[in-house]
């Protein structure tokens, strides 16, 4: 039996876990802080239950195809409901417009905007449909550690279909000319961490799952993914360290082989490195080990950090549902101080989540339990933020266009921005779901799941293959378990 550690309980770190357990492997989580979840943990406070991080839970078939592997189902775990409507995008004053579940739906909302839109839409989806097969459940599995991956015959033929070269915002226009419309269509794709103009139209994909496939919840929230994993994990044998932070990566002869947590020196025979990635490398390794230098990590397309407003409600708010986008200001300035020229930006566009809309358990009755987050810059100086000026102005919208007065009713509130990702996480530049997806940090380009100098070191997580987003972290963890057993097994 080899031991492998694992550095860091977020989703990607847990995964990997699970499938080093499975292997057969001596598996120990190291955890920097004294829960675990990394970016998807909860807390709770005077009868609210806030996730702080990931609220959508969308492509439902990556986590049910995780949890198969172990000869679970996720309803061994939670409990999923399907959102309907399943969000509401805001552009002003009574205009919004809610995205409902069925695709009869779908179609006759868009077609009442616009007419041909409908069978637009019909088109638009198929051909996401195609890309997120081929996308998420194909290439999205593939380590990315050499173009060859993609050499294979139905790669290519598949690749050549996935609009690698155009980009969303060029592929939405092909189909939709209104405005909401076009807004609609492009803003799942904002989770990659880039402007739609900017990633490639595979990513349309992110539409087949916001439309196609639809938004779930699981009752008592984003955690439950979390905790599920870690029930598993423990049934498989798996040990936590948590208020662990490792603090060094042990290395003799090209191998890792030990954790260093302080003065702790644990033996190991293998690492996977599930904390943010330039964290690992610049904190944790000698510069002789590292795959890439500070220059190379200035130079990543982060995606955004974020503002959040956790709140807490002494009403309920009839004008709002699960899951609100307040496109009510211009969506190109906002993008231009989040990408072009990065600055606190001066009318943001916020979301606002409001999971007790679905969910009595996550706050007291008649009650309400807001989740509000505004994007921002990576990397921007805290000490130029108002974080209560940012409350207000998200107030003075939220009460407008809810029609009802919000403010004097909360009770309970936290606010969580860039340092606090850097504190918590060790997040480079404070980001909040890690690379962008552009094409130039897409498969091969991203950062290296592999270590080049160290054999029995991988990472996982959302800065390497395949991306953002608890899904693709989720994947990470599979990859890097399996290279990490090839390599221990070969090497016996
Ligand atoms: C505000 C926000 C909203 C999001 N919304 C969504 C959403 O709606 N849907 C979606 O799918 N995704 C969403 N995401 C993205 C998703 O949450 C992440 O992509 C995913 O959770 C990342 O998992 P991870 O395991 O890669 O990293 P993390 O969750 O960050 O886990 C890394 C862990 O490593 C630990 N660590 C770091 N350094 C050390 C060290 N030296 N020693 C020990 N431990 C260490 C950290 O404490 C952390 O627990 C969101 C993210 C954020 C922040």
């Amino acid at each position: 039996m080899s031991k492998v550690s694992i550095i860091g309980s977020g989703v990607a770190g847990l995964s990997a876990a699970c499938f080093s357990a499975k292997n057969g492997h001596e598996v120990t989580v190291f955890e920097k802080n004294e829960g675990i979840g990394g970016r998807a943990r909860q807390f709770s406070e005077n009868g609210f239950v806030f996730d702080m991080g990931p609220s959508w839970y969308w492509m439902p078939d990556v986590f049910e195809n995780f949890f198969n592997q172990f000869g679970k189902t996720t309803a061994d775990y939670y409990n999923l409901v399907q959102l309907n409507p399943g969000f509401r995008m805001i552009f002003g004053e009574q205009d919004f417009l809610d995205v409902p579940a069925s695709a009869t739906d779908q179609y006759a909302l868009f077609e009442s905007i616009e007419p041909g839109a409908g069978n637009a839409l019909k088109l638009f989806l198929d051909d996401a449909e195609v890309k997120y097969k081929e996308g998420m459940l194909k290439l999205a599995y593939m380590p990315g550690q050499s173009w060859l991956e993609f050499l294979k015959p139905s790669v290519i033929r598949a690749a050549a279909g996935l609009n690698m070269f155009s980009s969303v915002s060029r592929h939405v226009r092909r189909y939709f000319n209104d405005r909401r419309l076009i807004m609609m269509m492009e803003f799942p794709v904002l989770f990659l961490g880039a402007m739609p103009s900017h990633i490639p139209a595979l990513y349309t994909l992110m539409n087949y799952a916001a439309l196609g496939q639809g938004t779930f919840y699981p009752i008592g929230g984003m955690f439950n993914i979390i905790d599920a994993m870690h029930q598993l994990a423990l049934s498989l044998g798996v040990k936590f360290e948590t208020g662990a932070p490792v603090t060094k990566i042990g290395i003799a002869g090209k191998k890792a082989n030990a954790i260093h947590i302080g003065d702790k020196v644990l033996p190991t025979d293998a690492v996977i490195a599930a904390g943010d990635y330039h964290h690992v490398e610049q904190a944790l390794l000698e510069a002789q080990y590292r795959n890439y230098t500070e220059g190379y990590w200035d130079k990543r397309v982060l995606a955004p950090s974020s503002l959040i407003f956790y709140v807490g409600v002494s009403k309920k708010l009839p004008n709002l549902l699960h899951h609100n986008l307040f496109f009510d200001t211009d969506f190109e300035v906002h993008s231009k101080e989040i990408y072009d020229t990065p600055k606190w930006p001066t009318a943001p566009l916020f979301y606002v989540s409001c999971p007790s809309k679905t969910d009595d358990t996550v706050a007291p009755a008649y009650h309400e339990n807001l989740f509000i987050l505004i994007p921002v810059a990576p990397g921007l100086n805290e000490a130029a933020c108002d974080r209560d000026a940012y409350y207000e102005k998200v107030m003075d919208r939220m009460e407008k266009i809810c029609r009802t007065s919000i403010r004097e009713h909360v009770v309970y509130k936290k606010s969580y921005c860039v340092n606090d990702f850097k504190a918590d996480y060790n997040a480079y530049k404070g980001n909040a779901y890690g690379l962008a997806n552009t094409l130039r940090q897409t498969a091969v380009l991203k950062p290296s799941i592999r270590n080049a100098k160290v054999s029995n070191l991988l990472y996982a997580g959302q800065l390497t293959v395949p991306g953002p987003g608890v899904p693709p972290s989720l994947i990470s963890g599979e990859l890097a378990a399996k290279i990490t057993h090839n390599h221990l097994k070969s090497s016996i």
